[in-house]
């Protein structure tokens, strides 16, 4: 049997996967596994695609472009670059990629192209700190990205930017040159020139990075510094007016748009910045001031156009605000692990702050109860765990857990750099210590959360932090069950045998300068059946809802001889939105040849364009 993958395409990249119930053998394109799977998740053998908005059951059938994984493809040859340079990375010519990405789509985007250029942006940046490349490993991630015609909105543009949300954040600067929001790959002023046919220089958008461009620290205005003020040798002079400065002035004398993002410290590593998309502004004023240095300095004041979304740096503020200040007004429950969690989990009905109800009772564990349950594997968990490790944080390639998973760690700096068939991390049987690499989803939960009330969803989770794609967010923690001890109505159920979307989350091997037969497997492979109920006994995870275009995904982990279930995050997450994952959906039934109708037990709220209406 062979496996195939579709490359992640435009506007039908999500397919249902199959399950079956029957064994079968491994493949080639899979890591060894200690055992032989019983049950096997894989997706269809055609590779046909479903279109967003019709929904799964109606789609008319579509050919997948590209050509599956694992077929070579006998007009490229693809060795390339890497006799000559293991480190050197860079793709040069498209050759037969196929990006899925029309041209008219390159040209103008909207919100599922600009998700899907970040999506594999960021893969083939996880890919290659994974790799350890010494050098340029964002360049080279950019460069391929856009040699391989993985970008959009190319042209540069006044105003919105199609697909570009207010609020959206950035964890690199070229994720921005890449989506069309800020072309400029340097300079914080991005404009017009007569090559992009403006008559005058005008501002397109500016990037706040220094501390000082925001000092009034303002929601509605912003004074921006100019560019400039000092020469070659870096000794101070006046700033003038000329580029991006002109080009401020120039939008101030029009009235054009100017989109503004800000750069802030990550509040999760502070060597790091984050952009985030604040929306439209419009220069009002241009002056100079003297500055520290005794030069000239320009300043733009920009203010802030109105009735545009609060979800920028509003809410990033706030989120900043509920960090390091006291517990804000209208907490029900300060902490709702009560002293489980390292950091507090506060309950918070902001919808109706007069209604204090709390949820159903329930006990906080923070990690998966399998007391009555039977090991995960037959395994002898001696024979586990990596026993040369003492002392040594397992990066060597002698360690034994590194070996079984073909030589490379899941995670790079606690981001999952693949999603897996599953995952091994080190365990008690090791002897490696316990701030390990391969050691993640058992230290549990390292960001702020909070339990809130959503307008129509019941009890919701969100992030008061920011979360960088492939972040490790929680475990889905709760009670083992087997089949027959699941209760009917179980609405805290996590079962792995539910259908699931397909998506691709992987870096495509081309992008990466690799063999595409060398590509990564992602769908999960597990042993048995994974129930947890989260009704009696769980953590954060049990007030993650459902959605048909989930924020978050679950990814099979195993350590200490039980398997686990870790919740990440599928993209970048601002901080206060809603953290939502696929619960899946239990029944499916066969209308035609190549059709199904998946259905689940209740209705789904999601609100999303492709919502499948059911769920679980
Ligand atoms: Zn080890
Ligand atoms: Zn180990
Ligand atoms: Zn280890």
């Amino acid at each position: 049997m062979t496996y195939y993958f579709c490359i992640l395409i435009g506007t039908a990249m999500d397919n249902l996967i199959n399950i079956q119930k029957n064994p079968s053998p491994s493949t080639s394109s899979l890591p060894p596994l200690d055992v032989t799977p019983l049950q096997i998740v894989r997706p269809s053998d055609d590779f046909n695609n479903y279109t967003y908005g019709v929904g799964p059951s109606t789609a008319p059938k579509k050919q997948g472009r590209g050509r599956p994984k694992g077929s070579k493809n006998l007009r490229t040859p693809v060795k390339k670059l890497k006799t000559e340079d293991p480190k050197n990375r860079k793709v040069l010519s498209p050759r037969d990629f196929d990006s899925g990405i029309t041209e008219a789509e390159r040209e103008t985007g909207n919100q599922e192209i600009v998700e899907l250029v970040l999506k594999r942006f960021d893969a083939v940046r996880r890919r290659f700190c994974q790799l350890n490349l010494q050098r340029d490993i964002l360049t080279t991630a950019n460069v391929n990205c856009r040699n391989m015609g993985v970008q959009t909105n190319i042209r540069r543009r006044i105003g919105l930017v199609p697909g570009v949300q207010v609020g959206d954040i950035f964890y690199y600067w070229g994720e921005m040159c890449l989506v069309g929001l800020h072309k400029q790959t340097v300079g914080g002023i991005d404009y017009m020139t007569a090559d992009d046919g403006a008559v005058e220089p005008l501002a397109t958008s500016v990037v706040t990075s220094r501390q000082y461009d925001d000092e009034t620290e303002d929601l509605e205005c912003l004074i921006y510094s100019g560019y400039g003020g000092a020469d070659k040798n870096g000794l101070p002079r006046d700033q003038t007016m000329d580029r991006g400065n002109l080009a401020l002035d120039t939008s101030r004398r029009i009235g054009n748009d100017v989109r503004v993002i800000r750069g802030r410290g990550d509040p999760n590593d502070d060597t790091r910045k984050v952009y985030i998309y604040d929306g439209l502004f419009i220069v009002s004023e241009t002056y100079f001031v003297i500055g520290k240095s005794g030069r000239k300095e320009f300043k733009f004041k920009m203010v802030r156009k109105p009735n545009q979304p609060n979800s920028g740096y509003a809410n990033w503020k706030l989120a900043e605000e509920l960090r390091t200040h006291d517990p804000r007004q209208g907490f029900i429950l300060q902490d709702l692990s009560f002293g489980k969690e390292d950091l507090r989990v506060p309950l918070v009905n902001d919808v109706d702050e007069d209604d204090k109800k709390i949820p159903e009772e329930f006990e906080y564990i923070t990690s998966q109860d399998h007391s009555r349950m039977m090991l995960d594997l037959n395994i002898d968990p001696q024979e586990l765990g990596c026993q040369n490790c003492e002392d040594q944080p397992c990066f060597h390639q002698i360690c034994m857990c590194r070996q079984r998973k073909s030589g490379e760690l899941p995670y790079h700096n606690s981001i999952l750099v693949c999603r897996k068939p599953l995952i091994y991390e080190c365990g008690e049987s090791c002897l490696c210590p316990n701030d390990c690499k391969n050691r993640l989803v058992q230290n549990g939960l390292k960001l702020h959360m909070e339990v809130f009330k959503t307008k129509n969803c019941g009890w919701g989770l969100r992030s008061w932090d920011p979360i960088r794609a492939g972040t490790f967010i929680c475990e889905f923690t709760g009670v083992r069950k087997t089949k027959d001890e699941v209760q009917e109505n179980d609405n805290f159920l996590f079962d792995s045998a539910r259908f699931y979307m397909r998506f691709k989350w992987n870096y495509e091997p081309e992008l990466v300068c690799e063999d595409v037969w060398e590509s990564v497997p992602e769908v999960f492979n597990l042993t048995t059946q994974v129930l947890i109920s989260a009704k009696e006994k769980g953590n954060v995870a049990r007030f993650m809802n459902h959605s048909c275009k989930p924020n978050v995904f679950w990814q099979p982990i195993e350590y200490d001889t039980y398997v686990r279930i870790g919740l990440f995050a599928m993209k970048h997450i601002p901080p206060m939105t809603e953290l939502t994952y696929d619960y899946g959906v239990s029944s499916v039934e066969r209308i035609g040849e190549d059709e199904n109708i998946y259905t689940g037990n209740k209705i789904c709220l999601c609100g999303s364009v492709n919502c499948r209406g059911s769920f679980s």
